[in-house]
């Protein structure tokens, strides 16, 4: 079950039979991206009304939920193989309205606040929205999570299909990417996966260290890329981290991923984040006092997501009360570890945890084998990981050596049930947990 499956499980409750079973039954997950869900449906009616009608409903189910979303974007089916492609706008002339709809109209050049840890990679991004496939080819953007990555590559989107009309371009996450082709090949469909893929002017992937371990993915990505480049199309990639730090990328794909522009982005210095608080509170609307700017800037150190959450939480926090924003107030909002500051515990300390207890190493717990002596701890250490971190089910699998996020989730659920009667594996857990806080 995804989360936005347990969205769905929370709206069946507050919605009629039909309703439900007329704009939700055939929504899905597509990907989780920070504090955004994506979730497609299957058109573009089903979007409008969704979005027009519902958005309140669902975002008071996932207040309801806790869950750590702030906004659910909506992309129209329009996978090579999924049931959406059958709709009869198979020309390319479909693809830059397409694409439009699959990026986040928040994230353009016009809202990313550009200093001295991001302006290369900006410059960049900018020069292949001017000239794709001509200048940098690939471009492989890293960071660090939440400092900009899919807003570049999103606003390298927008600008594209701005400048340049006709142009055949395709945004996608690595996730997206990976399901399509396990949809495909399922169906027997490679063909029209292909031509999805490679017969586009430029092509946009999110994450792309998600598709790390997992070997058929990357081979099909390497003949995509290679035809791509063949061709001189635009190739931009964003990762966690540079290919030489992927974990289970094949050579052949390392290699290539350096072949354009390698550009990161470092987290952002005190003036960096001062403007980007400023422009912030300009869109909704405020104007910060000078010291409530300096306090969140100093208070939240690295990602841009964490600078936005502690904004909110300072507005929310003079809305709800209805006290003018200040210092006093900025602090008591702020009081307390920040969300993400909790995150003392991680997945590496869990992984060095569970395997001493099983006398193990830590990375045999990553290691592929279906032996029990290694299935049993690693399973545990999975449902450990999904409890005390905010890790999500794929950044999960990957630090477990390129599990698949169903392994992960069907390793939790596991747990979790047998915790449930066994007194055994509860005190285990209890006790893991309690070492680790
Ligand atoms: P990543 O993909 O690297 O994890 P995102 O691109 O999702 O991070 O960025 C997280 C949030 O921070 C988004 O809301 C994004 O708009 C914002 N953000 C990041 N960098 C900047 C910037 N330079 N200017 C304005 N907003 C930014
Ligand atoms: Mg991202």
């Amino acid at each position: 079950m995804s989360v936005w499956d347990t969205v769905k499980a929370k709206l069946s409750t507050k919605l009629t039979a039909e309703s439900f079973q007329n704009w939700f039954a055939d929504t899905r997950l597509d990907s989780e991206d920070g504090d955004t869900l994506w979730v497609s449906v299957p058109s573009e009616a089903a979007k409008q009304y969704v979005e027009q009608e519902y958005s309140s409903l669902i975002q008071s189910a996932i207040r309801e939920l806790k869950l750590p979303f702030r906004q659910v974007c909506y992309t129209v089916r329009s996978s090579p193989c999924g049931p959406g492609e059958a709709a009869g706008n198979g020309n390319h002339e479909s693809g830059p309205m397409d694409v439009a709809g699959q990026l986040n109209p928040r994230f353009t050049f016009g809202n990313f606040v550009v200093g001295s840890s991001n302006q290369f990679a900006h410059a960049a991004a900018r020069a292949v929205a001017d000239r794709p496939g001509r200048t940098y080819n690939p471009l492989f953007i890293h960071a660090g999570v939440g400092l900009g990555k899919t807003h570049l590559i999103h606003a390298v989107g927008h600008a594209l299909i701005e400048q340049h009309r006709g142009l055949r371009v395709l945004y996608t996450p690595s996730e997206r990417f990976m399901n399509d082709m396990i949809r495909c090949i399922r169906q027997q469909r490679m063909q029209a996966f292909r031509e999805a893929y490679r017969k586009v002017d430029v092509l946009l992937v999110d994450d792309i260290h998600i598709l790390a371990g997992k070997e058929a993915t990357q081979e099909e990505f390497f003949h995509t890329f290679n035809e791509l480049y063949a061709a001189e199309k635009q190739i931009v990639m964003t990762s966690d981290s540079p290919p030489k730090d992927i974990p289970g990328l094949v050579d052949r794909l390392r290699s290539r991923f350096g072949w354009g522009l390698m550009a990161d982005i470092q987290p952002p210095d005190l003036e960096t984040k001062m403007a980007i608080l400023d422009r912030k509170a300009e869109a909704e609307g405020i104007e910060l006092p000078e010291d409530v700017r300096i306090f969140i800037a100093t208070r939240v150190h690295t990602s841009v997501r964490e600078l936005e959450g502690a904004l909110t939480r300072v507005l929310a926090h003079a809305s709800l009360t209805g006290a003018p924003i200040s210092l006093c107030l900025a602090q008591q909002a702020l009081k307390g570890p920040l969300p993400n500051h909790e995150q003392r515990i991680t997945i590496e300390s869990i992984l060095k945890a569970v395997a001493a207890k099983f006398e193990l190493q830590p990375a045999q717990l990553k290691v592929k084998t279906n032996s029990h002596n290694i299935t049993y701890p690693r399973q545990i250490a999975m449902y450990l990981a999904k409890e005390l971190t905010s890790a999500s089910l794929p950044e999960i699998g990957r630090a477990f050596g390129g599990k698949h996020h169903t392994t992960v989730l069907y390793s939790i659920r596991k747990i979790e049930r047998q915790r449930q009667y066994s007194p055994e594996l509860n005190r285990l857990i209890h006790s893991l947990s309690e070492s680790l806080h």
